[in-house]
């Protein structure tokens, strides 16, 4: 994975020492003497994770992450930063601003590969959920990027996997007072609730009697159902190495005991937002897909997803020698609709009508907007008869009752005309059977509209 590091310091000997440490690793660098070159860099998307110096005349490092961090453009971008001394007031105000992780100098090789390596795995998978979600913007969704960068990390509900009871009484003091936090001693019982994932967030202790909590980690992050949620261990010193293989097979953080308060809700509150930010993204990403196949006003299919279902659908009947029905539906005088009580009008009685056609049809069928006042109705598996039965009620459902328009203060008379087609055996695709639909929908108006007409034999 060859991924573009920015080091970020003043003092040039402390750039070039970095800059050879990482080029050896493969890492492409970058570099930047002061802030605002620093953001300036971030903000062409030119990096894809940023070492910090805290300590820099004119703009500090914690400046520069608290404006990285705000920035819609640049809030996905891992910032670690590099402290002189293992400061606990320096890493407060870090994550304060927002940073993802810290290194102190001089830097320790393993945890600066180790650190850098996670990172850059984690913004691979946001990058691939940003670029869809940039996509929704076009739905006029609202900018899915600001929404996720305006995440606080609060009110997260909380796994804490520990059986040492002062300790945990200890943790869930601390995290209480911004988080809903639940205690499990026993890491089988952690999984089952893990699995029923409500949780956004799970603290594992790796010093539980008789059982490796580094194990429950890498289960937590191999089970399909927890596998987007942060996992944090807490470790004693003396186990670095488990840490770091914790690490390496994805679990977010850690921290050592004995735990500072305050880095803990920091830290916690850091993943919290991290993950949210994944998961407003995710949301976006679906909406989008769904909003592309669907037709805004009425709810219904649009043609987009008719054309690429129908297809397959089709050609899936035409193998298994199944029949296949097509309903042309197109509302009748429509026009003078729009043109007696207005457009707005006319848009409630098309809501209304896809609305009463949906009651109508079984989930496997395909309803979809075909043009303005046209709905196809594909019906998988119905024989030519059925499909006359399925047309001719929806034809008597929307003559039966008046549609409500003008917030339900007045009422309108519809009819709609349906031709009625099926699959033929010797039909090149869909288009053949939607033809035939077509040309008996013709003889439907024109023989007096208001009624069903199947396709001539
Ligand atoms: P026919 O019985 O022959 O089908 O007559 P009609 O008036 O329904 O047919 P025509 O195709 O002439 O008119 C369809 C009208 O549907 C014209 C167009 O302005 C209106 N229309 C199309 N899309 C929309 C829409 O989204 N909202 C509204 N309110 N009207 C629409
Ligand atoms: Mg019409
Ligand atoms: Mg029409």
């Amino acid at each position: 994975m060859s991924a573009k590091v920015l080091i970020v310091d003043d003092l040039f000997p402390n750039v070039k020492l970095l800059e050879t440490k990482l080029s050896l690793e493969y890492f492409d660098v970058l570099a930047a003497m002061n802030g605002p070159d620093a953001i300036a860099i971030c903000e062409k998307g030119l990096c894809d994770l940023v070492l910090l110096d805290v300590m820099m005349p004119g703009m500090d490092g914690f400046e520069v992450c608290r404006r990285l961090k705000s920035n819609p453009n640049t809030a996905h971008l891992p910032v670690v930063m590099v402290t002189a001394l293992d400061q606990p007031a320096d890493r407060l105000r870090g994550l304060d601003a927002g940073a993802d992780d810290f290194l102190t100098k001089p830097i320790d090789d393993t945890a600066l590969f180790t650190r850098v390596r996670s990172l850059v795995r984690l913004k691979a998978v946001t990058d691939e959920l940003r670029n869809r979600a940039l996509a929704s913007r076009e739905f006029g969704m609202g900018d899915p990027l600001a929404l996720a960068a305006a995440e606080t990390g609060q009110n997260a509900s909380i796994l804490l996997v520990e059986d040492r009871k002062s300790s945990a009484e200890r943790l869930s003091a601390a995290l209480g007072q911004h988080h809903k936090v639940t205690v499990a001693a026993d890491p089988h019982d952690a999984l089952v609730l893990a699995a029923e994932g409500t949780f956004e967030l799970a603290l594992v202790s790796l010093d539980l009697q008789g059982f490796d909590g580094l194990r429950l980690c890498s289960q937590l992050r191999s089970l399909d159902r927890t596998r987007n949620m942060p996992v944090m261990m807490i470790a004693e010193e003396h186990d670095r190495a488990r840490v770091i293989r914790g690490l390496e097979f994805g679990v977010h953080d850690y921290l050592m005991r004995p735990v500072d308060r305050n880095e803990l809700v920091a830290r916690v509150r850091t993943q919290v937002r991290r993950s949210r930010f994944s998961e407003t993204l995710r949301g976006a990403v679906q909406a989008s897909m769904e909003m592309a196949v669907t037709d805004g006003l009425t709810g219904l299919h649009n043609r987009r997803y008719l054309d690429s279902h129908l297809s397959v659908l089709f050609c899936d009947a035409a193998l298994r020698h199944r029949p296949v029905s097509a309903l042309m539906l197109d509302i009748d005088r429509f026009k003078s609709i729009n043109d007696t009580y207005g457009h707005e009008a006319g848009d409630e009685v098309l809501r209304a009508f896809a609305g009463r056609i949906r009651l109508h049809t079984r989930g496997i069928d395909i309803v979809a907007r075909y043009g303005g006042e046209e709905v196809v109705i594909i019906l998988p598996d119905a024989e030519p008869d059925a499909a006359h039965v399925i047309a001719e009620r929806i034809r008597e459902r929307i003559e039966a009752v008046p549609f409500l328009i003008q917030r339900e203060t007045r009422e309108v008379r519809v009819t709609v005309s349906i031709g009625v087609a099926c699959r033929h055996a010797d039909d090149q695709g869909p288009a053949d059977m939607l033809k035939r639909a077509d040309l008996a929908l013709y003889r439907a108006k024109s023989s007096g509209r208001n009624r069903v007409e199947a396709e001539a034999a």
